[in-house]
């Protein structure tokens, strides 16, 4: 375990320093893409609606997202080869070349444009609080002093230090985790993004989500920060675009998300946090 702890304490502060660089691509990762004939992509198999498995199939935003660049980089949607990625993971799966980017529920944060590269945004979500109904739990303030789930490696874990510094924090590894965790009782609340426990509540509705949003994130798709992703970062770019503009990204939004009356509001208010 110690040993585990150590290797990617190693990894995390070679990807620092160094920034999130691929030694495999030293061509064109568009042009590598073309040729191999399959865009490579990291996204979370747990967090629906963005990307989950049911019925023994993957699928949600996220994955609809890649398809729709897959179609438009190589001509034909079904040209995807997903690989499952954490919070806590994703970034050093990208950095170290498994993936080709990451379209992972991952808001842009000027301390993750550090390390790696985004694409515009494609969706704003806003940190919010999962509470189990009738728990007296009203606002961020009063998470002080209880114990609230967080996703390690989320800003949610950042942003809840910053608003409800007392609050007594629970990190799991992956959304499933967590979510469980509350199932079985083992915190009051849960932070996340809005959009996020949205999915969780359709199929759980002894859970509800207070209206109060405390931030305000768009999530971007991730690639690394070197000079052969540069061309694909400007594909994706004109794809989320022309996405926008077609009305497609609203037509995702409206296909995956519930309606704003079933507690999801996509026009969070924002309040001063910290940036990442
Ligand atoms: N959007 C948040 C983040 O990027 C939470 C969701 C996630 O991590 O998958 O940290």
């Amino acid at each position: 375990m110690l040993k585990k702890i150590i290797l990617s304490l190693i990894i995390i502060s070679s990807i620092l320093l160094t920034g999130c660089t691929s030694k495999k691509e030293k061509t064109d990762l568009l042009s590598v893409i073309k040729k191999r004939g399959e865009l490579i992509v990291g996204v979370s198999y747990d967090s629906k609606p963005f990307g989950f498995v049911e019925n023994g199939k993957l699928q949600g935003y996220d994955v609809d997202m890649a398809h729709l660049i897959a179609k438009r980089i190589l001509g034909n949607e079904k040209l995807v080869k997903f690989v499952e990625v954490t919070p806590s993971d994703r970034i050093s799966k990208l950095c170290s070349g498994e993936v080709d980017m990451l379209a992972a529920t991952m808001t842009i944060t000027p301390q993750r444009l550090e390390v790696v590269d985004f694409s515009i945004p494609y969706f704003y979500a806003g940190q919010a609080i999962m509470i189990r109904k009738g728990t007296s739990i009203k606002t961020v303030g009063d998470l002080n002093g209880r114990r609230v789930i967080i996703i390690l490696g989320t800003t949610g874990e950042k942003n809840l230090r910053y608003f409800a510094p007392e609050a007594i924090l629970q990190g799991y590894k992956s959304y499933q985790a967590g979510f469980n965790g509350m199932l079985n009782r083992k915190a009051e609340a849960l932070t996340t993004d809005d959009a996020i426990i949205a999915g969780f509540i359709m199929d759980h509705p002894e859970f509800m989500m207070l209206p109060q949003r405390y931030t305000q994130e768009g999530y971007g798709i991730a690639f690394r920060k070197d000079a052969e992703s540069k061309t694909l970062k400007y594909e994706v770019n004109s794809a989320i675009a022309e996405l926008r503009k077609k009305g497609y990204l609203n037509h995702l939004k409206a296909t995956w998300l519930p309606a704003p009356s079933d507690n999801f509001k996509n026009k969070p208010t924002p309040q001063q946090g910290p940036s990442d």
